[in-house]
Formats: structure tokens, sequence, C-alpha cells
């Protein structure tokens, strides 16, 4: 509880980013301060029940600073979902909604092998978006989802209702 409390005594609202009428949670706070940056992947560690990942699968560019961590702390592999152009090597590409127009995701072919058990893990879960696109790439590489992991939920935007594949644990919800 009181881990819980300083890790979200180190988020901040930043008003009108990226755009007028947002409110921006800014986990830059936290990412700076040595022993909340800890306690924060110690937490996410310790939500994770169940078998072990192999891999921890972080969407760019915020899910690689929190899923490279949580990787290391696991003992797993981690794999970047990269935005178009990014990836060296062949990739498979998924297209998801923004509120005006697409953007892509891509992922290496052969990031993983077929069956691998995989985490998903971003810094903020809000429309959802980013994370299906991110689970439709596991799906077609053959991977096992073992569920999501944020530090930050917007609850207000309902994005679990439409994620019934796999778990979905959030440290913090707003
Ligand atoms: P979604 O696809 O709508 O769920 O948006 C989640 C993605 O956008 C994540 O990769 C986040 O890093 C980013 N994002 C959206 N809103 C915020 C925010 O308020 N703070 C930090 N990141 C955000």
């Amino acid at each position: 509880e009181a881990d819980l409390a300083q890790v979200k005594g180190l988020i901040r609202d930043i008003p009108d980013f990226p755009k007028p009428g947002i409110l921006f949670k800014d986990i830059t706070p936290l990412l700076g301060d040595a022993t909340g940056f800890r306690t924060a992947i110690e937490l996410m560690a310790s939500a994770v029940d169940g078998p072990t990942p192999e891999y921890i699968v972080g969407t760019e560019s915020r899910g690689f600073i929190f899923g490279a961590a949580l990787a290391y702390e696991l003992g797993a592999g981690f794999i970047p979902v990269r935005k178009p152009g990014k990836l060296p090597a062949d990739v498979h590409s998924a297209e998801y909604e923004l509120e005006y127009g697409t953007d892509a995701l891509e992922v290496h072919r052969d990031a993983l092998h077929q069956g691998a058990r995989t985490l998903i893990v971003d810094d903020l879960l809000a429309t959802g978006g980013t994370a299906r696109a991110t689970a439709d790439l596991l799906r077609r590489l053959g991977a096992e989802m073992l569920g999501y992991c944020f530090v930050l939920e917007l609850t207000f935007l309902n994005a679990r209702q439409q994620m019934t594949d796999a778990p979905v644990t959030a440290l913090i919800q707003y």
C-alpha cells in the first residue's frame, strides 16, 4: 500500500498535452526516482502470477523502459514492438485506429518460437488500441499470451471490455 502510494505520488498530471483538453499522465518523475522506479518494477513483478513469461513484449517507447526492467527482474527476454520502419529484419505489421486515422506497429517475424509464453507491458492503458494491436502481432507469431501489465489504467475508457483474451493488470487506476 505504502509502495503503491509512493509510485502514485511520482506520476504527475500535465493539462493540455499533447493537445488541448487532454490530461497527460507524466511518468518521468517516477523514472527519475531511484527507489520509486525500483518499487514500480517490483510491484509489476509481484503482480505476475502463474507461469513465468519467457518474453516481455514492450511497446515503443515507454513500454521499452518498464518492459526491459521487468524482463531483467523476471529473468525473461525482451521483445520490442516498434513504430513502422524501425525494425531491420522481416516484420509482421498490425494497423490500429487512432482518433484521427490509423497507425501501425511492427514485430520481427522471428522474435519468438511457437507457443512462447509472453506478457505485454506498457506504461499506460488508455483506449487499448496499442495493446490490442500488440496482441494481434503476438497471435500471428503463434505466441501464448499470459496477459497484459500496465503501470496506469484510465478506467473511464473501458479498454478492458475489449481485452478478454488474457488477464489485464494495472498497478494504478484512474
Ligand atoms: P491507447 O492505445 O489508447 O491505449 O494508448 C496507450 C498508449 O498511448 C501507450 O503506449 C501510452 O504510452 C500512450 N499514452 C496515452 N495517453 C498517455 C498518457 O496520459 N500518459 C502517458 N502515455 C500515454
